[in-house]
Parts: structure tokens; sequence; C-alpha cells
């Protein structure tokens, strides 16, 4: 198993990848730039490129996190261009880092009278990004922890919102656990459906990364609070066993986005390999 978590780039890009490296994790994610701000950044390229070679020589995985405004279905014109530009920046810098991808959330509705438009919106803009990105890192679409019914919530849409896309080969999937238990797609007790409807439409085979979390809100809520892995949220520990029993997920990073307050990610990664093993060897 990959197990990792976010970590801070406040010390660059390498210093992220020793980071994660001095946590034992075999995997982690970084903001590529102010999590705050769709403000491109002039990045330090020898720095990435360290990071890269770092993570080979370690065999570690890495995944970049967009900016918290990055919308894929912006309600002004103005914000749109931003969005495309500041997409286009977490690419290069992700792919300079030797990154897997740059995780985004799925679209919200933007039209109460037509539910197509928000699909429509968020296909022109991944199309405006991924047919101008030459890069081998993808966008990673991300299902969102609204109310069951609201979109993104489905396997059926990611697959659908790539499959509609101009240039599907770069864009993979990002599985949040708490976001799938917040909407309802994963309630605890279904995961067997979950996987055999991901096989099914071709989500696991595109599946790139899980966001490993606990919810501390009850299935189909829509709430999106993180908990801990183990003894917080209302994820049992036999209901993860059930996720991370399958094959399909034992190759991909699992990463901590949870709460830091009464366990560190240090800590929480050794529970992980302790519960579920590090790896094969
Ligand atoms: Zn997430």
């Amino acid at each position: 198993m990959k197990f990792g978590s976010h970590v801070s780039i406040r010390d660059g890009y390498l210093g992220a990848a020793k980071q994660a490296l001095s946590m034992n994790a075999a995997a982690f994610q970084y903001f590529p730039k102010n999590p705050r701000s769709l403000k491109l950044k002039a990045f330090n390229k020898e720095d990435a490129m360290l990071c890269k070679a770092f993570c080979e020589e370690n065999k570690l995985e890495s995944v970049a996190h967009t900016p918290y405004p990055t919308s894929l279905t912006p309600k002004e014109d103005a914000k749109r261009n931003k969005v495309i530009q500041s997409l286009l920046n977490d690419l290069e810098i992700a792919d300079a880092c030797g990154s897997i991808g740059a995780v985004v959330h799925f679209g919200k509705a933007i039209s109460t009278h037509d539910p197509l438009a928000g699909y429509q919106l968020m296909i022109e803009i991944l199309n405006e990004v991924l047919v101008e990105w030459q890069g081998d890192c993808k966008i990673l679409l991300e299902n969102s922890a609204d109310k069951p019914g609201s979109m993104g919530t489905t396997l059926e849409e990611l697959v659908q919102v790539r499959k509609l896309c101009e240039v599907p080969e770069k864009i993979g999937f990002c599985f949040d656990t708490c976001h799938a238990f917040a909407s309802g797609l994963w309630n605890g007790d279904n995961w067997q459906d979950v996987m055999k409807k991901g096989e099914q439409l071709g989500y696991v085979e595109q599946l790139e990364v899980i966001h490993f979390n606990n919810s501390k809100y009850d299935t189909g809520l829509g709430k999106d609070r993180h908990a801990n892995i183990f003894n917080d949220g209302y994820i049992t520990e036999t209901q993860f066993d059930q996720l991370i029993q399958n094959p399909q997920v034992n190759e991909i990073p699992f990463i901590l986005e949870t709460p830091k307050e009464k366990v560190s990610h240090q800590e929480e990664i050794k529970q992980l390999q302790d519960r579920w093993g590090s790896s094969y060897d």
C-alpha cells in the first residue's frame, strides 16, 4: 500500500518530498502554489527538477492539488480565463515535479433551468486547458461531497465528462472517501457495488489517487468535514477494509487530508501501515 499525506511546500518542492520521505510515506500531495489564489507562479524550475529526481530515487509518488478558487464552473466570464491559465500553471509545475497529475474538484450546477449547463461549461474549460497542455501529467477529477443528486457525486458523471472531453487520455480520477461517504456514493455498506459499477464504467481503470479521509458526519448529508481514519469519523475500520482489500487500489497512492490536532500525519501514516501494511515486501 502506498500511504502518504498532504505536505507543505514551505521548504520548496524538494523540501516537500524530503518531508514525505522523513514521514516514511510512499506518496504525498502538495499545493503547487498559494492555495487561496489563482495568481500564476513563476516557480523555481531547479527545485522542481530536484524534487522529481528525489522522488524517482526514493520511489515516492506525488500529486498536486489545485488552489481552492479553481472552479471548473466559474459564474463570471472574467474568472474563466483565470481558471484556465491557473490550471495550465499547476500542470506545468506538477509535471516539472514529476507528479502523476493535478487534482481538481468537479464543477457545481450553474443554472436551475438547465441541468446540463454546468457539465457543458466544465467540458469547455477542460478542453481549453488540455488542448493546450502537452505534458505527461493529468488533470485528476475529484468526486464532490455535496448532497445526493448534486453534480459530481456519481461515477457515471465523472466517466461521462471524461469521455466527452476532446482529450480524455489526459484525464484521470481522484476518489475522495469522505466525499463519497458524504454524498452517499459509498454509504459504508455498498463497497462491492461501487467497485463493480466502477469497473463496468471504466472508472477504476482511470483511478490514479485516493484521498483517504474519514467523515465527521454521517453518510448522505452532503457535509465535507474530514476526520481521522481511526476512532474519529463515521466510517469504520471494517468498511475501510472492504475498500483496501481490492487489488486494483494497491498500486495507487492513498493521501491523507485529515485533521492534525489529535494525531500527526506521520503517526497516522504509521497507523495505516500497521493496520494494512506498507508494501508487498
Ligand atoms: Zn479530497
